[in-house]
């Protein structure tokens, strides 16, 4: 018996991913492969334990995949441990927390409101109920990490541990200053790279290795690959990492998921990641450029990376909530975003957060790039009529129709 009611629902959702430009800037198109093994028999394996070391019969299989995954991981990043179990970034960092700290410690984060993420210290996440979280963020004048209000944080709180990494951060991390400091004040250096894993694999943004103790990621960001995370550390720290994962946090890993992460890795390593990585950051410069020529204010006036953080308020009088239902309504998806200093509330937010990694993947290049920022500025600064809605429509579809994908299968 098919449950043709949720088929249902993930053909529509199947075709909103055909049809529309895809703007958030944590969200990617894996490939067919990908898809293909995300979606494997492996999902029928339990397979608690490491490679070698299982709990249960029958894994001689998935011993080869899960190898190949830590394999190519350690090979990408150059990383001397690699966990590739952990069922999202979340549970890779709350995993590294539980290996590096006891209840209580203190830790310094980026803060949320300056472009962190929940899990460096938010009061109503486990890192924030459980430790004793600071936070840093960025200066006022630049909107770029205040890397000296950083270092008197530093000395002056004395943290087990410091987190750099952001999700919604548009310039380059200074991992190298910023581990120098920790290491300096006696704290452990953690790096959560999820959204520029794929730029930093490609070379394009510096790497946090070897600077860094410990470095997490998510597997779905600009690294194209399924939903997931993995924790890479020095040697000395694995097998305390590894027993945070599992039993600390997780029991049966995804094994159809490591597969999918095992590809991920596997295409990761191939030259024309590399081109897809620079392209995806051409893009970013094209539509920051578009975004600019129509007077839109961008958050530390600008993009090194895959995202760019619009100030819609101060651009066009309306919050960042208003402004991703109108991009919505003309299928164009984006996400409402607290901008540094913001007077809205986060559900109301005064800026909107749009990345270039999913439709690099589908082929835009810079041309389409500029004509999406004059899409965006066509539809934000005028009224909200009809007309303008039409014309908007209009020119969305001429674009995605020439980057067709995930075509004549079903992909259910
Ligand atoms: N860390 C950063 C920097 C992120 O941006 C995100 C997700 O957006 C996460 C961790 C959490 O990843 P997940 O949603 O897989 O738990």
């Amino acid at each position: 018996m098919r449950d043709n009611e949720v088929f249902k629902s993930v053909e529509k959702e199947l075709n909103r991913q055909r049809n529309n430009i895809e703007l958030i800037a944590s969200e990617n198109f894996v490939s067919e492969e990908i898809l293909e093994l995300a979606g494997s028999v492996l999902t029928n394996k339990y397979a608690e334990g490491y490679p070698g070391k299982r709990y249960y019969g029958g894994c001689q299989f998935v011993d080869e995949v899960e190898t190949l995954a830590i394999n190519r991981l350690k090979e990408l990043f150059g990383c001397e441990y690699a966990n590739v179990q952990p069922h999202s970034g979340a549970q890779a960092n709350t995993a590294v927390y539980l290996a590096l700290l006891d209840h209580g410690d203190k830790v310094l984060g980026m803060s949320l409101a300056d472009g962190g993420h929940l899990t460096h210290g938010h009061p109503l996440n486990y890192s924030g109920i459980n430790y004793e979280f600071y936070s840093y963020g960025v200066s006022r004048d630049t909107e770029t990490i205040d890397y000296e209000d950083y270092k008197h944080k530093v000395e002056t709180i004395r943290p087990k541990l410091v987190v750099a990494g952001a999700s919604a951060y548009s310039r380059i991390i200074d991992f190298k200053y910023m581990a120098q400091i920790a290491h300096d004040n006696g704290a452990l250096f953690m790096v959560d790279m999820a959204h520029i894993a794929g730029l930093v694999a490609a070379g394009l943004h510096p790497s946090p290795f070897p600077y860094a103790d410990v470095v997490t990621t998510t597997t779905h960001k600009t690294l194209r690959g399924p939903r997931g995370g993995v924790i890479m550390c020095k040697e000395e720290l694995g097998k305390d990492i590894d027993r945070a994962v599992f039993p600390g946090m997780q029991g049966g890993p995804l094994m159809h998921i490591i597969a999918a992460k095992a590809a991920c890795f596997y295409e990761a390593l191939q030259p024309e990641f590399k081109d897809y990585a620079k392209q995806i950051i051409k893009n970013a410069k094209a539509l920051e450029q578009s975004l600019k020529e129509e007077g839109f204010r961008l958050v530390a006036d600008g993009t090194d990376n895959h995202l760019i953080l619009i100030d819609v308020k101060a651009s066009c009088g309306i919050s960042g909530k208003k402004a991703e239902r109108l991009l919505d309504e003309i299928n164009i998806t984006a996400n409402k975003n607290a901008i540094p200093f913001d007077t809205e509330k986060p559900f109301k937010a005064s800026g909107i957060r749009v990345g270039t990694p999913a439709m690099t993947t589908k082929g835009f290049n810079e041309d389409d790039f500029r004509e999406v920022g004059k899409i965006i500025a066509y539809r934000l600064k005028n009224d909200e009529t009809d007309e303008v809605k039409e014309a908007c429509l209009k020119r969305v579809k001429a674009l995605t129709d020439k980057v067709r994908m995930y075509q004549g299968k079903s992909y259910l």
